[in-house]
């Protein structure tokens, strides 16, 4: 029994993320924030929607939940803490919650920095991260309502996970974090191999995540800084980039 993955594109540059069990063919969905691009994957897909998985709270990811959830009936998952400001939840979590999913079972991680109640889901059956706008593929998200040391913190959390995670991410932001980490490491081999992968990809207008997670340790500066305060350069950096 395990999950697999699809993305499904949305806007210029965000993804949501269709989830399938195969064990019971339950059917989930993160952050469906473009009701018609997610409806229609999901109709091609069998037209079935268990549960709705929220990152955060931003519209970009969670503005066409609602119409989502009434036309599949499918149950929302997302943050206690930003349930003030999400859509309605049936299901409000935190840090060390498991949501049963299919046959299997979903991690909650709280990650705050890019906002306050930001959460992400990990999924051992699969073995799948789906990580908001917290990690990107050689990125992070930006410090719209944390510190540098909370995102330092939430990225570690993820660091800890199995090296072959699949990074699912909330955008395709992955070619434009290339040439700016090749900024902080010039000489890292992998990173360049890894971006100019990436630039190839993008020439065709390919995808270029998932990506795994050991890939990222060794090539995503964000998840490569010592500490949070060198976290906080990069990341002061890259916001001028
Ligand atoms: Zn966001
Ligand atoms: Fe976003």
């Amino acid at each position: 029994m395990t999950v697999t993955v699809q993305a499904v594109p949305m806007f210029s540059d965000n993804y949501a993320w269709l989830l399938r069990d195969s064990g019971t063919g339950a059917v989930g969905i993160v952050d469906p924030a473009d009701a018609g691009a997610v409806i229609a994957a999901i109709d091609a897909d069998g037209g079935r929607l268990d549960t709705i998985f929220l990152t955060h709270h931003h519209g970009d990811h969670v503005a066409g939940t609602d119409e989502v959830r009434q036309r599949y009936g499918a149950r929302v998952v997302g943050a206690a803490a930003d349930a003030h400001r999400l859509p309605r939840l049936d299901l409000a979590v935190a840090e060390g919650d498991t949501v049963p999913f299919g046959g299997t079972t979903a991690h909650v991680i709280d990650t705050p920095g890019h906002t306050r109640g930001h959460i992400a889901f990990y999924i051992p059956d699969g073995e799948v991260l789906l990580c908001g706008d917290t990690l990107f593929s050689l990125g992070c998200g930006r410090l719209l309502e944390g510190t540098a040391g909370e995102m330092f913190a939430s990225l570690h959390k993820l660091a800890a996970l199995p090296g072959a995670a699949l990074v699912c991410c909330g955008h395709e932001y992955t070619q434009s974090n290339a040439r700016f980490a090749l900024t902080v490491e010039p000489d890292n081999l992998a990173l360049r191999t890894r971006a100019a992968q990436v630039d190839r990809l993008r020439a065709y207008g390919d995808r270029t995540v998932p990506s795994r997670l050991q890939a990222e340790m060794a090539e995503n500066p964000f998840l490569r800084a010592q500490d949070a305060v060198r976290l906080g350069e990069i990341r002061a950096a890259k916001d001028r980039f």
